[in-house]
C-alpha cells in the first residue's frame, strides 16, 4: 500500500465520476437517446448542483435508483475507476481510494451540505463491485501486456534471437575459465581469451529454461 497513491486514486475518482456523469447526461441529450427510451433525468432545465450529482453518484436520490438513471451512474463509476486503475495500477490503493472517495462523498453531503444520505439496498451498492471489476480488468490487461517483451515482438514478425542473447546479465561477471572480472558482455575473455558465448552465456540461457 502506498498512501500517496491511495490519496491520488481517491482524488482522481472523486473528481472524475461527477464530470463523467454530467457528460453522460449531456451526451444522452445531444444524441437524442430518448428516442430509444434512454432518458436520464439528472438535468432538469435548472442549474445542476454538485450536491445533486453527488447524491446521484451515491444513489442516495430515489430517482437515481432505477432504470436508465441507475445505469448511467454505474457506467460513470465504472469508467472512472477504469481510468484510475490505468493511472495507479495497484488494486489495494484503488480499493482504499474508492472507500475514501465514498466516505468523502457521504461527508460532503451530510456534514458540509447538511443533506441526509439515504441509501437504497441493493441499488446504492451496485457501483462498488462493478467499479472494482472495471479496475481489476484494467490492471489484469496491463499485467498481461507487461509480460510481452521486445524479443517476443520480434519473434512475432519472424526475427528469432537466440536465447543466449536474451539473458539478463548483471555486470561485472567473472570468467569461468580464469576468474578475470568482466565489465561487459564481450564475446571473449579479455585475459585468457575463453569463448564466453559458449562457456558462459549459453549456460546461463540453459539455466533460465
Ligand atoms: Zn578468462
Amino acid at each position: 500500500m502506498n498512501i500517496k497513491d491511495t490519496l491520488r486514486s481517491a482524488w482522481l475518482g472523486g473528481v472524475t465520476a461527477p464530470i463523467l456523469l454530467v457528460i453522460i447526461q449531456f451526451l444522452s441529450r445531444e444524441l437524442h437517446l430518448a428516442r430509444f427510451g434512454l432518458i436520464i433525468t439528472l438535468y432538469k432545465e435548472a442549474p445542476l448542483s454538485v450536491s445533486r450529482v453527488v447524491q446521484w453518484l451515491l444513489i442516495s436520490d430515489p430517482e437515481a435508483a432505477s432504470g436508465v438513471n441507475l445505469l448511467a451512474v454505474i457506467i460513470a463509476w465504472a469508467i472512472t475507476w477504469a481510468i484510475v486503475a490505468d493511472w495507479v495500477k495497484r488494486i489495494d490503493d484503488i480499493v482504499l481510494g474508492m472507500i475514501l472517495n465514498y466516505v468523502i462523498y457521504v461527508l460532503y453531503l451530510s456534514w458540509y451540505r447538511h443533506i441526509p444520505v439515504k441509501l437504497y439496498f441493493p441499488e446504492s451498492f451496485y457501483p462498488i463491485p462493478i467499479s472494482l471489476l472495471a479496475a481489476g480488468l484494467v490492471i489484469l490487461n496491463y499485467k498481461r501486456k507487461a509480460k510481452i517483451t521486445f524479443f517476443d515482438k520480434l519473434e512475432k514478425v519472424g526475427i528469432m534471437i537466440p536465447e543466449k542473447f536474451r539473458i539478463d546479465l548483471s555486470i561485472p561477471l567473472s570468467c569461468p575459465s580464469c576468474g578475470a572480472t568482466l565489465y561487459s558482455n564481450s564475446q571473449y575473455c579479455w585475459r585468457c581469451g575463453a569463448d564466453l558465448e559458449s562457456i558462459l552465456y549459453e549456460k546461463m540461457a540453459g539455466e533460465k529454461k
